[in-house]
């Protein structure tokens, strides 16, 4: 098991999960980071005591360095925060659990310094998973996924990648499953974060109400467990016991259930190869009369389609996708565009935006750049 750790996006949904699974495992924190937030940082930095507490603003930093004057903390900020806080050097294991892509730079910075990474910033995965994946082999350092479907695939598979025929990935559906677009388009952004199943921040409760969370599971997917997008088969399971399973090459079907909370996926990245008590509360089956299977509708979740897509096409078009999307998300969330639009944006960037097949940092980068300037201006 893991003795220490850092925590990217520590004052999130995933990071203060990620904190309090830390302290019942009495697991140390040496490194936290979050955007702002620098409340709930100060109060963490005061119970956990960290070397490095890293704040991307630049005020917000400022202002927890005066606050955290009489610690023993160090106060840093911006990218290059972020990434020391990704190398702290006690930490064996760094938990990435900060939103959106701005998680690719610290994430390979962990990696090149042979952390495990416990992966729940799938943004990163998608516009850079190629990369990723490389450079993580080549430094030997393990990936151990927090997202639940993709731990689920991971506690199923066992290490047996030779003998998967496919990957079952599952989703719940999010609030507006079976909602019509015409339906959707007066969805409003306090309709949108209300998952029925799990609590989430608001950029991941879009994504799942739109599908796109599970269209970046499907790329997320494809560079974990190393699959083409025709062994990937995503079914619709409203109950979100089932978290995911896999296909073995002798017609095994092998699922890993359980409630949907992310204590588990959280420890499991912390202690694997091994199982700890308490994880999460326990699943009772006969509880569920039925759990229910069946095919999405690509019609009605047109930007799982988008993803799936461009998964397909690969390069740089799925970097392009997840940064349209972020930025569309966040123009949501303020008021700015129709929940019909998000997928408009992202659309109208994957067809606008200079497409290489080249899927190396700089090409990342700049896609991923172009993605966003151009749903800023045009939408
Ligand atoms: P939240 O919105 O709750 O939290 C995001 C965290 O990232 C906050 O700590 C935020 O800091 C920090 N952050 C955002 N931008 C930056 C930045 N530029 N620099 C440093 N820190 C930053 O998100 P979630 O916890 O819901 O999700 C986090 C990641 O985990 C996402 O990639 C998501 O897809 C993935 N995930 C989440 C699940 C869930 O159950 N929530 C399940 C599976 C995956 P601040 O608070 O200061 O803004
Ligand atoms: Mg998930």
């Amino acid at each position: 098991m893991m003795e220490t750790i850092s925590v990217l996006g520590s004052t999130g949904s995933v990071g203060r999960q990620s904190m309090a699974v830390a302290k019942k495992l009495g697991i140390k924190v040496s490194a936290i980071a979050a955007f702002s937030n620098i409340e709930l940082m100060e109060q963490q930095a005061r119970e956990v005591k960290p070397k490095i507490a890293a704040v991307f603003n630049e005020d917000a930093a400022a202002e927890l360095r005066l606050r955290l004057a009489d610690t023993d903390t160090k106060v840093l900020s911006g990218m290059d925060g972020l990434i020391e806080a990704a190398r702290e050097e006690s930490a064996q294991c760094v938990i990435t659990a900060v939103s959106g892509a701005v998680g690719l730079r610290p994430t390979l910075a962990a990696i090149e310094a042979k952390k495990r990474i416990g992966l729940a910033n799938k943004e990163t995965l998608v516009c850079a998973g190629r990369l990723v994946m490389g450079e993580a082999r080549r430094r030997g350092a393990e990936i151990v996924p927090v997202d639940s479907e993709h731990s689920a695939i991971f506690q199923s598979l066992a290490g047996r990648r030779a003998e998967l025929r496919s990957v079952i990935l599952t989703a719940s559906g999010g609030p507006f499953r079976g909602w019509t677009r015409e339906q959707t388009r007066c969805v409003t952004p306090q309709m949108a974060v209300k998952h029925p199943n799990w609590s989430m921040g608001a950029k991941i409760s879009v994504d799942s109400a739109t599908m796109m969370n599970k269209g970046l599971e499907f790329i997320e997917a494809m560079h974990l467990f190393s699959v083409s997008p025709d062994e990937i088969q995503v079914l619709i399971h409203p109950e979100s016991v089932v978290h995911s399973a896999v296909e073995f090459i002798d017609g095994a079907v092998i699922a890993q259930l359980g409630v949907p909370d992310m204590a588990l996926p959280i420890q499991y990245a912390l202690t694997w190869p091994e199982r700890r008590a308490p994880g999460s509360e326990r699943l009772s089956l006969a509880k569920y009369a039925e759990l229910t299977f069946f095919e999405p509708n690509l019609e009605q979740t047109p930007c799982l389609a988008l993803a799936m897509e461009a998964a397909r096409r690969g390069g740089t078009a799925p970097a392009i996708l997840n940064a349209a999307n972020e930025v569309a998300v966040h123009k949501f969330l303020r008021g700015e565009i129709g929940y019909n639009e998000i997928y408009g944006c992202v659309d109208s960037a994957l067809s606008s935006i200079y497409y290489t097949d080249d899927a190396g940092l700089d090409a990342v980068l700049a896609a991923d750049r172009a993605a966003r300037i151009h749903v800023e201006e045009a939408f």
